[in-house]
């Protein structure tokens, strides 16, 4: 076949209209981009603080922020060409690995179609189709272009349903970072939006009671992580979660779990699969998107049916539903419910944590590791962490002195005490050894200053 950057101007036109006109090959800026080593002190330069999003600028370890060039399966390289066994996986995104072969088909067969419509397509559908049969509580979906984008319209739909306008969030987990849900949390937030969010310690019960009671005709939603990823992995005790589900019915709360991080990855059923609980919303994000943005809220068509254009509530976007997304989405699902990998990740997530608790214990350092299915987290800490205040009290020079150790043996895990480690299907036994076994040594040496 004769490439298109050889045909005439003419041809080409007739082939696929002016654009095609581009040719085959990528344009010369783009793939030095992709490929080179970053120019000491560019990512300083032209980028706040060196980064887009500030976990990646690693300040809770050395400060030495990773530039990375490439990724495939459980690896991937920096850009003076070091290999890292990964286990950030994307903050959870990639449960197949880095450049999965069956994800990268869709994508390339969905970009030959065409990067982006700004309309209908029948990825989109067929994506939704997917969640809803795999989520019971789920009739309806609505695609966003990332988690916090879901988890913002997830809390304006049930404002609008309920008429009422306060939310309750829990301490320590994250849901984006919209005005609402960033309440306290980030300076810009005016008072008058901060003041409708109201935030309980999670797993106590007895102070939820205490905020039911003194709010629950007042609040619209409750949204929570039925797992919690954003202080390092907190599991959300069953007794607490039954609690909220029995509470929040019965003062007519919309239940908004935000399944950004558990869901197709606790299981193909998320957490709601897991726990036998239903919620009201839910929000996904991460996994369905199979590594391209993307964030979605579904529910019932009763409550779904508040957005626009059947209903009053405004949700719309330029890359709402993206096409190459959907194509991503579809084919990691699809992978997900023909070949569940469950059970092996979370069997190799327990070798991992068990082997770093045992680890640590031998060594005579303070740790308890928190997991939930293939997510953990080691917090360096006296104490059984179970809520944000016993998050904030590890210590984070250990931390930083274990995840440094790491990255010099070439292992990533992410750059902060309240992060979880994520493993793919790409991960084996030999990157667990390899992570167990630098851990040892780093053990050994001792991780006083
Ligand atoms: N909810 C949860 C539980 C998350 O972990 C995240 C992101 N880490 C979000 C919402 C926000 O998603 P995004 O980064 O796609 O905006």
């Amino acid at each position: 076949m004769i490439g298109v950057g050889r045909m005439t101007a003419r041809a080409a036109d007739r082939a696929g209209g002016p654009a095609a006109r581009g040719g085959e090959e990528m344009p010369r800026d783009a793939k030095r981009a992709a490929d080179t080593a970053l120019p000491h002190g560019d990512a300083e330069r032209y980028l706040v603080g060196g980064v887009n999003s500030p976990a990646r600028a690693f300040r809770h370890v050395d400060g030495a922020p990773l530039v990375v060039t490439r990724a495939r399966g459980a690896q991937l390289h920096d850009d003076s060409g070091k290999a890292y066994v990964d286990f950030i996986m994307g903050w959870g995104t990639l449960i197949l690995g880095h450049g999965h072969a069956g994800t990268d088909r869709a994508l390339r067969h969905a970009l030959s179609r065409g990067a982006l419509f700004g309309l209908t397509h029948p990825a989109e559908a067929a994506l939704a189709r997917l969640i809803v049969d795999a989520v019971p509580s789920v009739e309806h979906i609505r695609f966003t272009a990332s988690g916090t984008e879901a988890c913002m319209t997830a809390v304006k739909l049930a404002r609008a349903a309920t008429g009422r306008a306060k939310l309750l969030a829990f301490e320590g987990c994250y849901h984006g970072h919209s005005d609402s849900l960033m309440a306290r949390k980030s300076a810009g937030i005016t008072e008058g939006a901060a003041q409708d969010t109201i935030t309980a310690p999670l797993n106590d019960i007895k102070a939820f009671e205490e905020l039911i009671q003194r709010h629950g005709q007042e609040l619209a939603c409750l949204i929570i992580e039925p797992v919690a990823a954003n202080m390092g992995i907190v599991p959300v005790e069953p007794a607490f979660l039954a609690r909220v589900r029995e509470l929040t019915t019965r003062h007519q709360i919309v239940l908004i779990f935000d399944e950004v991080v558990t869901g197709f990855r606790l299981g193909y059923g998320g957490a709601q699969g897991c726990f036998g609980m239903n919620a009201d919303l839910t929000v996904f994000g991460k996994i369905i998107g199979g590594g391209l943005p993307i964030g979605a809220l579904g529910g019932p068509k009763s409550l779904m049916r508040h957005l626009a254009p059947e209903g009053p509530v405004y949700h719309g976007g330029t890359f709402a539903g993206h096409p190459l997304a959907m194509a991503a989405g579809i084919a990691t699902l699809s992978e997900l419910k023909a070949h569940p990998p469950y059970e092996r990740l979370e069997e190799l997530a327990r070798q991992l944590a068990d082997g770093l608790q045992e680890l640590a214990s031998r060594a005579g350092v303070p740790v308890h590791v928190n997991r939930a299915g293939s997510m953990l987290t080691l917090f360096f800490s006296d104490a059984p962490v179970r809520q944000f205040s016993q998050a904030k009290g590890v210590r984070r020079d250990h931390f930083a002195r274990w995840a440094v150790g790491l990255r010099e043996a070439g292992i990533l895990v992410p750059p902060s005490p309240w992060e979880a480690l994520f493993l793919s299907t790409a991960h084996t036994e030999r990157h667990v050894d390899k992570a167990l076994r630098a851990s040892r040594s780093i053990f050994a040496r001792g991780l006083a200053a």
